[in-house]
């Protein structure tokens, strides 16, 4: 390892580093110009050299300083120089048309060489090839006019030896340094993207937001968006990123749809401009097609990226520039990462976007469900009531003989359920009406118990059922509608002792817990299963047990009193284990 080596890189390499390892050559080893390049892609995929430090002449600084030149012709230039180390020397002698314009990007010092046999002449060349670790070239050291008039002897040699070693490092460090801020930057843009593209938004929200994001990302002029109908098949929607939308005809939107395709199949991202070479997944036809579109709108290339996830291309996603078809390696990997972020977005956005139709079409079909119930419970109502009457007309008869008065009865009993599922629908059509207020008042609860077991009192004792009620000595009132309470308390009752086998036992509890009144309904009967459970207050839902089913009921009692439960914004719970009985429990506010 060499001295030189040992030079300590700068902890805050930039630009001035370089310019400081140029300067320290023209200061100590005693030249007067001194010039740094680093190699760099061209948009047409060469090598090029741009000049970014210099010491020496000042005037001259400024205007090399950003200059492009092509590394093949420095290459080719000296082939024939003689190797100092990391340095070509090559003595004017050895040249027969030099263009140090384009080599080196400064102009032919002009002046007398000394008269001297090693005398430096002006169109002398002397350039050190700076390497990574790797071998690669990435850039140059050049320098001129030495003070002395002479070209460097064995001591010149091994201090310039030392400034190239440094001037790579310097160039290598710099690079990177470069190259990392702008991944940093890129990322950066892909987070703020992804974070920004929340899922609860629609897909035209999503993108737009997107947008500004890319273009500040990508430094693009602007950018537009296009993704796929949902059915995989067309082009869905075109969004463009600023005010000034550019209308793209349907050709080129369906030229960027089979592009899209071929580019997800492959992950690439694509640039597309005129003095760029034709990419993979275009014909050089479609190339002309698209680079004469944006001719037309004062767009000079633009980065094609393809969105999608998983096998399927969703979309496509095109940044321009104006003024330059540059874009980096860097670009289109991160153009691509981000093609497939903005595909998740769209897939997400799709998925709300279903959801969120599928709920209206639901609350749609819902209403028109309770519109329908409430139409027909209002029209069997009247017809209803008319057949009671006459039917009571024909009990009241005395010339009915003995099959008639049978046959009244049947009649009779049959209205009577008829009566019971209509007056069910008409408060199943009540209770689901958000229209439709309670004006809240203080219900005794354990009166209403009261009440309910009175009016069971027959079934009770047929069926021989133990029925205990454990109920508070003070009143315990709960807020709510009169009616809708005593709805609430029957259906629940009702179905204990209709649940529950002759001779088993049913209890009921009434109680007071902080803010609410807790009704507590308890039957030692059917029990329910756990997945009949997960049905049980769905509208006309009937249990899976045969036992029960072949027990007369509607299938409306616990879809009323959960809707019941909810307008009085409480609470329903039920534990049940089958064949061994069920407890049901509601919460409701208490009044006072
Ligand atoms: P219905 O009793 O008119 O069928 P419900 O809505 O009141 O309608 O009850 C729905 C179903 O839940 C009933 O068919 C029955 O199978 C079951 N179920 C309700 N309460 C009980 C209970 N206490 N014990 C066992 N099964 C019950």
């Amino acid at each position: 390892m060499t001295p030189a080596t040992q030079a300590r890189v700068p902890e805050e390499v930039d630009r001035g580093a370089l310019q400081l390892v140029a300067e320290g050559v023209t200061e100590t080893v005693g030249f007067q110009l001194a010039t740094i390049s680093v190699v760099r892609t061209a948009p047409d995929g060469s090598q090029e050299l741009e000049v970014v430090a210099d010491a020496g002449d000042d005037a001259t600084g400024e205007i090399i300083i950003g200059r492009r030149t092509p590394l093949a012709s420095l290459l080719e230039e000296i082939k024939q120089a003689e190797v100092w180390g990391q340095f070509r020397f090559l003595p004017h002698e050895k040249l027969t048309e030099r263009d140090v314009q384009n080599a080196y990007g400064w102009v032919v010092p002009d002046f007398e060489p000394i008269d001297a046999p090693d005398a430096w002449h002006p169109l002398d060349l002397l350039v050190a090839l700076l390497h990574d670790a790797s071998g690669v070239l990435r850039g140059t050291l050049a320098i001129d006019l030495p003070d002395n008039g002479r070209r460097p002897g064995p001591e010149q040699r091994r201090l310039l030896e030392k400034y190239a070693v440094q001037a790579a490092r310097t160039v290598v460090t710099t690079l990177e340094r470069e190259e990392l801020s702008e991944q940093v930057r890129l990322a950066e843009t892909a987070r703020r993207i992804v974070r920004g593209a929340s899922a609860q938004q629609d897909l035209s929200q999503v993108l737009s937001d997107c947008q500004a994001g890319l273009v500040e990302g990508f430094r693009s002029q602007g950018s537009w968006i296009q993704t796929f109908d949902e059915d995989g098949r067309g082009s869905g929607a075109v969004y463009a990123s600023n005010g000034d939308a550019v209308e793209l005809p349907s050709t080129l939107v369906d030229l960027a749809e089979r592009s899209a395709r071929r580019s997800w199949a492959e992950q690439v991202a694509v640039v597309v401009a005129g003095d760029r070479p034709v990419p993979e997944v275009l014909t050089r036809d479609e190339q002309a097609t698209i680079v004469g579109f944006l001719d037309t709108i004062g767009i000079s290339s633009l980065l094609f990226v393809p969105l999608g996830a998983g096998e399927e291309c969703l979309g496509n996603l095109v940044l321009t520039r104006t003024g330059t078809s540059d874009w980096t390696e860097l670009d289109q990997q991160a153009a691509l990462d981000i093609g497939h972020d903005l595909g998740r977005v769209i897939l997400n956005a799709r998925t709300f976007q279903r959801e969120h139709e599928l709920v209206v079409e639901l609350q749609a079909l819902d209403t028109y469900k309770s519109q329908l119930i409430s139409t027909i419970s209002h029209e069997l109502k009247n017809p209803l009531t008319s057949v009671r009457g006459y039917l009571e007309l024909l009990e009241g008869s005395t010339t009915l003989g003995a099959e008639e008065q049978r046959a009244v009865q049947a009649m009779g009993r049959g209205t009577d359920r008829l009566g019971r599922v209509v007056d069910d629908l008409l408060l199943m059509s009540k209770v689901g009406d958000p229209h439709h207020r309670i004006i809240p008042v203080a219900v005794d609860l354990a009166r209403v118990v009261g009440e309910v077991l009175d009016l069971l009192s027959v079934t009770v004792s047929t069926k021989q059922l133990a029925v205990s009620t454990d109920l508070p000595d003070a009143p315990v009132a709960a807020l709510g509608d009169e009616t809708e309470i005593d709805r609430l308390v029957a259906n629940l009752v009702s179905n204990a002792v209709k649940y529950t086998p002759v001779g088993r036992a049913v209890a009921v509890k009434v109680d007071r817990d902080g803010d609410h009144v807790v009704l507590e309904v308890s039957d030692q009967g059917l029990g329910i299963s756990e997945a009949d459970q997960e049905h049980l207050f769905e509208e006309f839902f009937r249990s899976t047990n045969p036992a029960a089913t072949s027990l007369p009921g509607t299938g409306l009692g616990l879809a009323i009193v959960k809707r019941i439960v909810e307008r009085h914004d409480g609470a329903i719970d039920v534990r049940s284990t089958l064949g061994k009985g069920s407890t049901f429990t509601v919460r409701l506010p208490v009044a006072g």
